[in-house]
């Protein structure tokens, strides 16, 4: 294989900049570029040297570093690695980076260093996965979840489901070398009861896929609202509250960004009406529309009413389109209300709600003023009753954040369930067999055995550059 390079470090100027070299002629490429202040010339695993870098050629110091060998197969890649640790700059970066190339590296392709520690057998490729989604982690807890899956939980948990599911096939041969009755009844019944509890295994882990979903993506969430409500205000406050780590993405529907923040421990990704400019006279028709649209994609929907005035049409409009959704009515403005008095348009809600038209969903009814700051801990409390993350439990359990592992895990248990079917409808044993081939198949490909390279292109194409 080509010895491979790549600048490891974020794009950008930083105090340190790592340029990672991995390759049999790792080593020997080095020897034409950097030049150790001491001189000693075996070179040992886990060391560090210092020194400067020089472009031969040109009779010139490139930069003042420092070196950390890897030697075979004790190295992230398993083969011989460097690690030079430069000054953060970009063109000095770039000039070590050259050097490399110049004396016969390859530019490393995304995710290179990585796929060569799964092509060379150190890491499965679920373990691979797990380095990426680190990377991308936004949770602590996500974050948790994913060091599992790198320590190889995941892989554990599927190797033993394929352990009991392999032994099926002693049962299945038996059956077709002694196809006596009663020995056909005690095996298929041996084998039910292995497909059953492999099942059960392969459920749980699909059902942590819902808490996996909700750590990795957060909970889509819409605020809505006529305009003037305090819709931004009430943002704002939350943001604010937070100190919100604000990460934005570009919207699903057409003028929309998704920020991904953190509640209380809890991710959201809310759904933003930020991008939108419009004329005056046109932002009440537009808001509700975009109201109607954003509620439809959300997961759950924070429906904003002014809670000093009575509700109107439109106000009505929106609460009966969040009608059997997820959400939380606020009524805000709270500061607005005159002493004592029960607002008209909380009366209004409740009678919406006690009408029973609108109990499909979970709901909560919280009042505030984002002005004044004042219920904004009721309003979390709220999401925390309707999404406790703290529930969701990293230690020990394998939860699934990976969309490629669910559908092959619910592939394995739709195959299980067929074969159990055949089983019971006294179907010939060579069906069955198919069956079982089909489940190790699925289960293999989380690991990554017999899976095809286009598969392991296409996941370590959305590495970055480096890794
Ligand atoms: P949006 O159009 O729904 O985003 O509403 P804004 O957040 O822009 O708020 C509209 C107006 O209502 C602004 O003048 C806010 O200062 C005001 N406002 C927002 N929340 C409150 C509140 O709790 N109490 C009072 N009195 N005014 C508020």
């Amino acid at each position: 294989m080509d010895t491979i390079v790549a600048i490891s470090t974020s794009p950008g100027i930083g105090g340190i900049g790592i340029i990672r070299m991995s390759g049999e002629k790792c080593f020997e490429i080095l020897k034409k570029i950097f030049e150790p202040k001491n001189k000693e010339s075996n070179i040992k695993g886990y060391t560090i040297k210092y020194g400067n870098i020089i472009d031969k050629e040109k009779k010139e110091i490139i930069d003042e570093v420092l070196v950390s060998y890897f030697k075979a197969p004790k190295s992230y890649t398993t083969e011989d690695m460097c690690e030079i640790n430069s000054h953060g700059g970009t063109i000095i970066m770039k000039q070590i980076l050259e050097l490399c190339v110049k004396n016969g590296a390859k530019m490393a392709e995304a995710g290179e260093f990585t796929k060569r520690a799964f092509l060379n057998g150190r890491i499965d490729l679920s373990q691979a996965e797990a380095v990426i989604d680190i990377i991308n982690a936004k949770t602590e807890k996500e974050k948790r979840a994913l060091i599992n899956q790198l320590e190889g939980f995941l892989s554990r948990e599927i190797n033993v489901i394929k352990k009991e599911i392999l032994s099926i096939m002693v049962d299945i041969e038996v059956n077709i070398d002694y196809p006596e009755y009663e020995t056909v009844e005690v095996t298929n019944k041996n084998i039910i009861n292995i497909l059953q509890d492999s099942k059960n295994k392969l459920n749980k882990l699909k059902e942590s896929f819902d808490d996996g979903k909700i750590l990795r993506d957060g909970i889509k969430t819409a605020i809505i609202g006529k305009p003037n409500v305090g819709k931004s205000s009430l943002l704002n406050v939350i943001l604010k509250e937070e100190r919100a780590i604000v990460t934005e993405f570009e919207g699903t529907t057409r003028d929309t960004i998704e920020e991904y923040i953190t509640i209380q421990g809890v991710p959201f990704r809310i759904i933003d009406t930020a991008g939108i400019r419009v004329a005056e006279n046109e932002v009440e028709k537009i808001g509700i529309k975009k109201s109607m649209e954003l509620a439809k994609e959300a997961d759950l929907v924070i429906a904003i009413f002014d809670g000093s005035k009575k509700l109107d049409e439109q106000d009505y409009e929106i609460l009966n389109m969040i009608s059997g959704k997820t959400s939380i009515i606020v009524l805000n403005k709270v500061d607005l209300q005159d002493g004592g008095q029960e607002q008209e348009a909380r009366k209004q809600i409740l009678e919406v709600e006690g009408r029973g038209e609108n109990i499909e969903g979970q709901r909560k009814i919280v009042e505030l003023s984002a002005l004044k700051k004042i219920g904004i801990e009721e309003l979390y409390e709220a999401i925390k009753e309707l999404y406790d993350v703290d529930k969701i439990s990293v230690e020990g359990e394998n939860i699934v954040t990976n969309v490629r592992h669910q559908g092959l895990i619910q592939e394995a248990i739709n195959n299980i369930n067929k074969a159990i079917e055949d089983i019971k409808n006294n179907i010939t044993i060579d069906i069955i067999a198919i069956y079982i081939k089909n489940i190790l198949d699925s289960l293999s490909k989380i690991t990554g055995e017999n899976i095809s390279e286009d598969i392991i292109n296409e996941i370590f194409s959305k590495f970055c550059l480096g890794k």
